[in-house]
């Protein structure tokens, strides 16, 4: 593919132009609800590979075809009858299911790091629906950030990463949901958690009846879920209820009054993870190592933490 020198910034009114960047074989930044997806044509291998090379992102890590509908889904995977029902329940939405490939499928390999299952997610964000729909083929669009760092819940925090690397950025203003999707696989018509996110284990257990294991026995593969990843160049610290002097201090709830920052004054959940990244940005940008308060691990909470361990994990 192309070198692109030069990211195009584009708002609602572009959505044309950036399907037309993807039919050419370029990649778009796009908002969804969850972060900014860097979207290129899932059928295309050169898109594809120019998605990894943009990213840094190693190639054992299969990405997530996005689609504008469950029928469009099942082009590509054969879905247990459990996930068609999760579909039923949250699609479009923050739930990203993973299935075996159907035959003839037609998506790039490097799609699914070669595995013989695909990660398949409808997004709810009406300029992602839209973006698809004049598009009219799946997308690969993992986020849409250099691997490893944090993930872009803002156009700014796109091109902060990715500028030059990519052609377009796709503006739809903040992502509402601001963590990941909460990632499913399937062994037979058991659901297996693979990945905590914007749909919470209760939610789900919510049409399932009982709860989603997050297993460490399960023989699904999902790699790429590295223990260090969303990490801010500074040093992180959790659970901090006192901080040092030279930290900045993210709070959470009421009990945080002091705190330079919150991620929620009121300590609502849904407002903290849609504040979370833009705040480690934020945070990150003064060069002071970053302290954090601790949060509850029910509802989207679980989500939270899953991604604050990571930002504070030991780094290669
Ligand atoms: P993201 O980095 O947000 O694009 O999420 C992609 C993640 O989805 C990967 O890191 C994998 O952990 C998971 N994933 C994608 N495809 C598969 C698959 N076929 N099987 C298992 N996990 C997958
Ligand atoms: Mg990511």
């Amino acid at each position: 593919m192309e070198k692109s020198p030069q990211t195009e910034l584009l708002g609602p009114a572009d959505v044309a132009r950036a399907a037309q960047l993807l039919r050419a074989g370029q990649l778009v930044a796009m908002p969804t609800e969850t972060v900014y997806g860097l979207a290129g044509d899932a059928r295309n291998p050169d898109s594809v590979a120019a998605i990894f090379a943009a990213k840094g992102r190693p190639a054992h890590n299969p990405l997530i075809v996005h689609v504008d509908s469950l029928g469009r889904a099942t082009q590509f995977a054969n879905l247990p009858d459990a996930a068609r029902k999760l579909a039923h329940a949250f699609w479009p939405g923050a739930l990203t299911l993973v299935a075996p490939l159907r035959e003839g499928h037609g998506l790039a390999d490097a799609v699914t790091a070669g595995l013989p299952t695909v990660a398949l997610r409808v997004p709810a964000h009406p300029l992602a629906r839209a973006l698809l729909a004049e598009f009219g083929g799946p997308v690969a669009a993992p986020s849409a950030n250099p691997s490893g760092r944090i993930s872009p819940t803002t156009a700014a925090h796109v091109m902060a990463g990715l500028a030059g690397r990519i052609a377009a950025v796709l503006d739809g203003g903040p992502c509402p949901v601001g963590v990941e999707s909460t990632i499913l696989g399937f062994e037979g018509e058991e659901a297996v958690l693979l990945r905590e996110g914007g749909i919470s284990a209760e939610q789900i257990a919510g049409i399932l009846g009982p709860p989603p294991s997050a297993r460490s026995d399960t023989k699904i593969a999902a790699p790429g879920q590295m223990l260090s990843h969303y990490a801010p160049a500074a040093r992180v610290r959790l659970n901090v209820t006192e901080p040092k002097d030279d930290e900045i201090w993210i709070g959470f709830g009421p009990d945080c009054a002091g705190a330079a920052l919150s991620l929620s004054p009121t300590g609502d959940l849904e407002e903290a993870a849609s504040a979370l990244f833009a705040m480690l940005h934020h945070a990150d940008a003064t060069g002071q190592p970053i302290a954090i308060a601790p949060v509850p691990e029910h509802g989207i909470g679980a989500a939270i933490n899953d991604r604050l361990r990571r930002a504070a994990a030991p780094r290669d």
